[in-house]
């Protein structure tokens, strides 16, 4: 698995041409939701980095958990306890090898990216931080990987800081460099921004970083999703991501750490299942993962991303990432032709992300008349304020592609935004 995605570079064929190697259309129809019509149109999704749409085995194993296995795991002694925690557990081992992480309990079940951030926060972070001590993030990153550390650097005395951005939306590496010193004690970037599409150069962070003896946090919740991730390539001391943002579904993320990291950190909250025992003299804790594991988990939720790995891992991932590039180039092309339109985020190592304004119209507008014609973006800062504020715009219009988009929706895309510029414009 490689370290870093490769770069699918498809500028000397025409996109139509690399397309015909992948079968979007066999794809597409695995996702029965993409198969309806949105105020009168064909469902245009361009909404992936928001959430990813969920292919029928997903949708049919947390059924049929629901209709034929439903129980509490680890602790029932019945057929049906032990069908359930066989699911839940697979399903850790297949995110494990999913990642290639080292060992099934390094992988930790969470609500989400967000709270995976929260758990290493609060925990690593009340537990080490001291007066003085520094946190850096990226001038890009989504609130959820800003405001936790914000909120226990003020706890703990500490401070944190932004890589910057240039105007293109690429991190600053030098100034990267220049920042390291003995106070930085974690690094905390995205893969992939989810306001601009870029990929960082992550394992050049992870070995600047330790080299300058701090740990780095890896958000993947948009990079998952579309190419392999090795984070033993990568180095990283933690790793997260949300199940929805890999065609599994709402409410699950995962939280990747190094085991002796995870080891030394205290527990994040209290209840059934992080014990070992408990006395009014003291009580002691579980083993890894389940110490960070209160309470009852959300057992369909992971059987449901495990289906989810299961079908991505009988696809052709690497046709499907040329494919999002192919798509992502002839979306450029089109955008390149429409008057007016400014692309925000063209880091020259990009995911299938297209951020862009129409001069003079606020995004939110452009966003419900694409609505109207069936298409579906999002609009507004993506959760990223610090970058929109950076580039003095109240937010952008982002069509983020998966691999079962097609041409055909970036044409209706540009055919819905020419509409939408002649009522706006
Ligand atoms: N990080 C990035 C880069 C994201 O794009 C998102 C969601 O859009 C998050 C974190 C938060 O993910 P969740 O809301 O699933 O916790």
């Amino acid at each position: 698995m490689s370290e870093e995605p490769a770069v699918y570079t498809v500028s000397s064929e025409p996109a139509t041409r690399v397309a015909e190697k992948f079968d979007v259309e066999r794809v597409r129809s695995d996702f029965p939701i993409l198969a309806q019509h949105v105020n009168g149109h064909p469902l245009v999704y361009l909404d992936n980095g928001a959430t990813t749409q969920k292919p029928e085995c997903v949708i049919e194993a947390i059924a049929h958990y629901y209709r034929c296995d439903n129980s509490n795991v680890h602790r029932g002694a019945h057929a049906l306890s032990d069908r359930a925690t066989a699911g839940f557990e697979g399903a850790r081992s297949k995110v494990a090898s999913f990642i290639n992480a080292p060992d099934a309990k390094q992988v930790l079940w969470t609500r989400g990216t967000t709270e995976s951030i929260n758990l290493v926060a609060a925990s690593w972070g009340r537990s080490t931080l001291q007066p003085g001590d520094r946190i850096l993030v990226s001038a890009m990153e989504h609130h959820s990987n800003i405001v936790p550390w914000q909120m226990i650097a003020a706890e703990r005395g500490a401070t944190v800081e932004a890589i910057p951005v240039d105007s293109t939306g690429t991190l600053d590496m030098q100034a990267f460099a220049t920042m390291l010193n003995a106070r930085v004690r974690m690094v905390a970037v995205g893969h992939v921004s989810n306001a601009l599409g870029t990929i960082n150069p992550v394992a050049e962070i992870v070995r600047l970083a330790h080299a300058a003896g701090a740990l780095v946090l890896v958000d993947g919740a948009q990079a998952v999703g579309h190419w392999p991730v090795d984070v033993q390539a990568l180095d990283c001391d933690f790793y997260v991501f949300s199940a929805h943002k890999l065609f599994g579904p709402t409410g699950l993320g995962v939280l990747f750490g190094r085991r002796e990291i995870l080891e030394a950190m205290p527990p994040y909250q209290g209840g059934g299942e992080m014990i070992e025992s408990v006395s009014f003299a003291g009580t002691t804790y579980n083993q890894l993962p389940y110490k960070f594991e209160a309470g009852t988990p959300d057992i369909a939720g992971a059987i449901g991303l495990g289906a989810a790995i299961d079908y991505l891992q009988a696809l052709d991932r690497e046709g499907a990432a040329r494919h999002e590039q192919a798509l992502l180039e002839y979306a450029q092309q089109k955008a390149a032709q429409v008057p007016g339109l400014r692309l925000v985020g063209t880091a020259s190592h990009k995911a299938s992300v297209l951020g862009f304004i129409l001069e003079g119209v606020h995004p939110a507008d452009v966003g419900t008349l694409l609505d109207q014609q069936g298409v579906a973006v999002r609009t507004g800062n993506h959760c990223a304020q610090p970058i929109m504020d950076q580039y003095h715009l109240p937010g952008t219009v982002r069509a983020s592609f998966s691999f079962y988009n097609t041409f055909e929706d970036v044409d209706r895309l540009f055919l819905a935004l020419d509409k939408a510029r002649q009522f706006l414009v």
